[in-house]
């Protein structure tokens, strides 16, 4: 599904953050990328959402057969690659639902799809919105305005298993993960998860994994992959940290 190979990317006249990135995520497997702060975590999820504060310097990023290096981050999203935190703006006046209708339409008309019938959308939310815990008044709020941390979080994994991506690409942030935020993500990528549908799991604490199996763990560190294992690497990186991966 996705092949990344020797992958360099910096940031637009700055230095080079990515430097020779391997990695290859087959349909139906669950990679989580671990990684001291600074190792270059956030800047692979957004190069390969195609965030254009970042610049690819060597390397392809293939997906589903196509190289997407040079696609916009909207043509990649249409192509079911989906990044946490990609929708965080707020937009008063426009509710949860109706903006989560629209994105999905959008996406369907980019591959040549008819809007989705009303019904079968409400039918969709409710199932979703259901697994999740998410109660009705929360749909009709305007989007992440005043949202605490955890309402964030059960928005961007709303939008995830509606959108049903291929991939999708979670960067759980070092900071401001509690553990009802855990089981949120935790929730959804295992309702979400099937075998036509992959997910790439940025974590920096190996705690979000007692939730989730990887089957692999990979060690991002100065740019580079320096260690893959299964999950029995996070829990020795949990024991031991990231200093004996480093000399
Ligand atoms: P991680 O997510 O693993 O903590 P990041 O990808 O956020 O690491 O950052 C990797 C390095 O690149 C850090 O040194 C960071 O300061 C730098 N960096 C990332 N994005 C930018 C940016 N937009 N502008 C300047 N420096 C950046
Ligand atoms: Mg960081
Ligand atoms: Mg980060």
């Amino acid at each position: 599904m996705l092949e990344i190979k020797n992958l360099h990317a910096k940031i637009e006249d700055g230095a080079e953050i990515l430097k020779g990135i391997n990695l290859e995520i087959k349909p139906g497997e669950v990679h989580a990328i671990m990684g001291p702060n600074g190792a270059g975590k956030s800047t692979l999820s957004s190069v390969i959402a195609g965030k254009e504060d970042y610049e690819i310097t060597d390397g392809e990023i293939i997906f589903e057969g196509e190289n997407i290096n040079e696609d916009a981050p909207e043509d990649r999203a249409h192509k079911g690659i989906f990044l946490s935190f990609q929708y965080p703006v707020e937009i008063p006046g426009v509710s949860v639902t109706n903006f989560i209708k629209a994105a999905l339409n959008e996406t369907r008309k980019a591959n040549g799809l008819e809007e989705m019938p009303a019904k079968e959308m409400l039918g969709m939310i409710r199932e979703k919105s259901e697994q999740l815990g998410i109660k009705k008044d929360f749909l009709s709020r305007s989007l992440n305005e005043g949202f605490s941390g955890g309402e964030k979080k059960r928005n961007e994994i709303f939008q995830m298993m509606m959108l049903n991506p291929k991939l999708a690409i979670l960067d759980e942030t070092d900071s401001g993960l509690d553990i009802d935020a855990l089981r949120i993500v935790a929730d959804g990528v295992n309702h979400f998860k099937n075998e036509g549908n992959a997910v790439l799991l940025i974590t920096h604490y190996q705690r979000l994994l007692n939730y989730i199996q990887p089957d692999f763990v990979h060690v991002l560190a100065d740019g580079k992959i320096i260690k893959t294992g299964d999950k029995s690497l996070a829990l020795e990186l949990e024991a031991k940290g990231y200093d004996w991966l480093l000399n």
